[in-house]
């Protein structure tokens, strides 16, 4: 691990000024295992969420004895898992670490609220240093929750974000899903009219991908919604949700003005991040890597020196050029082509400038202003435009 820490700061040194970063703090835990999940996640125990936090704290320190000449955190996002089940005063242990560890400029922290838990922590966060709320409404109709085993209720997930609001939170996001078994041609219009009545700064919509080996693959098997229907779905939620105030700025992500996810936009522009914690992943120069996932396996490569890692890579600036089309094509306001260019002078672009205008005929691809992007009707079918571009070109 350290000859790998080393080699990339080594690299970050080449470029004089320290570049600001994120920093993403993965919790594995949560109360229970919902049916669909497919994420890296466990059942949380009093024992193992001691020794995660221990752990977490000595790789905060270990990442920064490498990085923290080059870096400047300036956005921290407690995500999971549900890093909901961190107690206040562990969250603002976490942050006073980082601060002490790293240069700070910090502009948005976010933690990932479950509404099963949190509403009467809610004040205490906010104190500690958490400035954005991303709550994981999934979605305000009862029959939908009962087949998502979500175990809350639509009135907890309206008393979290009342409580939210009370203690004056400002940056507010309900992540809902859509295309989902258990949904009624009443279901868009009970979220859209719970959205109406609290009014949070950021919407996310999701379409469940992944079935393969989950429980939920069972349930869907049963009732399968149809593409096309959970394409319609999308749609509608996408214009009506435009229409309300929440201008769409990815292909899952809606916000008023001044509130899109500053953290998460660094992924789709490629913008350096550090990942800590089981199955986190990192990206600085032209490195990406991905912590172990198991809590058990991760906690003990940090205890003798550093995480080990599932997966390393260098890319060449080619891969490079390619991972920004693919993130940057999923935000609506697309990529700059010259942009490109400016970052990887050494990439010929001629191959992807050809293919795009060949898109652009077909209407799935729009270029202007020396702007590629894709038209968000067809956000829907982006996967497919995308390796269109990528791997034909
Ligand atoms: S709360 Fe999230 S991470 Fe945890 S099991 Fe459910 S979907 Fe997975």
């Amino acid at each position: 691990m350290e000859a790998f820490y080393n080699c990339i700061a080594q690299r970050l040194t080449e470029d004089r000024t320290k570049i600001e970063a994120g920093l993403y703090l993965h919790y594995p835990f949560c109360l229970r295992k919902c049916s669909y999940c497919h994420f890296s996640s466990s059942i949380h125990e009093r024992e193992t969420h001691r020794l995660w936090l221990s752990g977490i704290i000595d790789e905060i320190q270990q990442a920064a004895s490498f990085f923290s000449d080059y870096l400047v955190i300036d956005t921290v996002y407690f995500g999971g898992g549900t890093p909901s089940l961190l107690a206040p005063d562990e969250v603002g242990k976490l942050l006073a670490s980082v601060r002490l560890n790293f240069e700070v400029k910090l502009q948005e922290v976010t933690l990932e609220v479950n509404p099963a838990i949190g509403a009467e922590r809610i004040r205490d966060w906010l104190q500690v240093g958490v400035n954005r709320l991303s709550i994981g409404a999934q979605s305000f109709d009862p029959a939908v929750l009962r087949v998502l085993g979500r175990g809350y209720t639509p009135e907890q997930i309206i008393r979290l974000v009342e409580e939210a609001i009370e203690a004056r939170a400002e940056n507010i996001g309900l992540d809902l899903m859509a295309g989902l078994p258990g949904e009624s041609s009443r279901t868009l219009e009970v979220n859209l009219e719970a959205l109406k009545e609290l009014r949070p700064q950021h919407v996310s919509v999701y379409l469940l991908e992944e079935l393969d080996n989950v429980p939920f693959g069972k349930v869907w098997a049963k009732s399968p919604v149809s593409e096309e229907a959970a394409a319609e779905t999308y749609e509608k939620y996408r214009l009506r949700l435009e229409d309300r105030g929440w201008p769409q700025y990815e292909i899952s992500n809606f916000s008023r003005p001044g509130y899109q996810c500053r953290h998460n936009k660094k992924y789709w522009k490629y913008q350096p991040f550090l990942g800590l914690g089981p199955s986190a992943s990192s990206h600085l120069g032209n490195f990406r890597w991905t912590n172990l996932a198991g809590p058990g396996d991760w906690l003990t490569s940090v205890q003798s020196g550093g995480p080990g890692f599932s997966e390393f890579l260098e890319l060449s600036p080619e891969e490079e050029v390619r991972e920004c089309l693919a993130s940057g094509l999923r935000l609506k306001e697309g990529i700059s082509l010259q942009e490109l260019a400016d970052r990887f002078p050494g990439v010929n672009l001629s191959g992807f400038e050809l293919k795009a205008r060949e898109l652009s005929g077909c209407g799935l691809l729009q270029l202007s202003d020396g702007l590629v992007r894709i038209p968000p009707e067809k956000f829907i079918i982006s996967n497919s435009i995308i390796s269109e571009l990528l791997y034909q070109a």
